[in-house]
């Protein structure tokens, strides 16, 4: 039976230190603020900011939100908008909420965010710094899940680590995080012929892929590490990418959805926050 890894125990113990380190910042006349944009209707993504929003509370992080009409939002507004807040030395992290309306090129926004703001990791030069090793905003699930795994002492040094998914979010920051961890890494995506083959291989298993239960038991090793990122909604309830009933007796380690990855990337947005707030301090001394 595996050991269950819980995010959401681990992210309220992350909270709780940055929490204190948030008061530190406020004592020396600093208050973080978080710039939330969020455009159009999105339901998923309504509850995933109102989620970001009660963290920044319980921390004591400031959150101001923008709301923006999917109607009347234009590219020019929003990179105006993202420019404003590029300039407001009481904003320290801007996030834009994604997905955005398909009329709208969020190409152009992430870059437009102010690297040292960009507390989602998504500007193309943070992207850079990742790959070339250096200090940076770390995308929040990636970063997450490999906290995660340091916190329960799983070595990824030597192990094939097999990702499934390759999105720009998850998949890809993973690959350089587990190569600086000195993994052996393969990535799979929907074109790969025989995924079980590769899934079979991996010590550890991490999938984000967007499909209710669609790694089975018979794709894992026996006591692989699994790491399940999916978020996906069935009859009201949330289930993730892997068959976790079946796997669980199977796999050494695994993460539980929700309670597992989710807690997680909202405990290192807030994480980077504080980082945003406290590189700004330095700058300005
Ligand atoms: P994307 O849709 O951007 O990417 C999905 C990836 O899965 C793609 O690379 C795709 O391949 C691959 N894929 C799809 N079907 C298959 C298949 N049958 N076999 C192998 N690979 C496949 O999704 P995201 O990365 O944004 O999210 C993935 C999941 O993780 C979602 O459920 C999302 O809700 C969840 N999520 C959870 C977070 C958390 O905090 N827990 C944060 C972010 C996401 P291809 O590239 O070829 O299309």
């Amino acid at each position: 039976m595996a050991e269950l890894i819980n995010g959401k125990e681990l992210a309220q113990s992350i909270r709780q230190i940055l929490k204190i380190k948030c008061d530190e910042l406020k004592e020396k006349g600093i208050k973080p603020k978080l710039a939330v944009i969020l455009v159009g209707d999105d339901s998923a993504s309504k509850i995933y900011v109102r989620n970001k929003n009660k963290a920044c509370e319980e921390i004591g992080i400031e959150f101001e939100e923008y709301i923006l009409k999917e109607e009347t939002t234009t590219q020019e507004s929003l990179i105006k908008l993202i420019e404003n807040l590029n300039e407001n030395p009481n904003i320290h992290g801007i996030l834009l909420q994604s997905p955005i309306p398909q009329n709208l090129d969020i190409n152009e926004a992430f870059r437009t965010i102010n690297p040292d703001k960009d507390v989602d990791g998504f500007n193309p030069l943070n992207v850079g710094k990742l790959s070339l090793g250096q200090d940076t905003f770390v995308a929040c699930t990636p970063h997450g899940i490999i906290k995660m795994l340091e916190e329960y002492k799983i070595d990824l040094e030597g192990k094939n680590v097999v990702i499934v998914g390759r999105s720009n979010i998850v998949g890809k920051p993973l690959i350089q995080l587990c190569l600086n961890k000195n993994a052996t890494v393969t990535v799979c995506h929907s074109r790969t012929q025989n995924l079980e083959e590769y899934t079979k291989k991996a010590d550890i298993l991490i999938v984000a892929i967007g499909k209710p239960n669609f790694i089975k038991e018979d794709m894992v090793k026996q006591d692989a590490v699994v790491i399940d990122v999916g978020i996906n909604r069935i009859d009201g309830k949330l289930a993730g990418d892997v068959d976790f009933e079946n796997i669980k007796n199977k796999a050494s380690y695994i993460t539980p959805v929700p309670g597992g990855v989710g807690p997680m990337t909202i405990a290192m947005l807030m994480n980077n926050v504080i980082k945003a707030a406290e590189n700004q301090k330095l700058k300005t001394k």
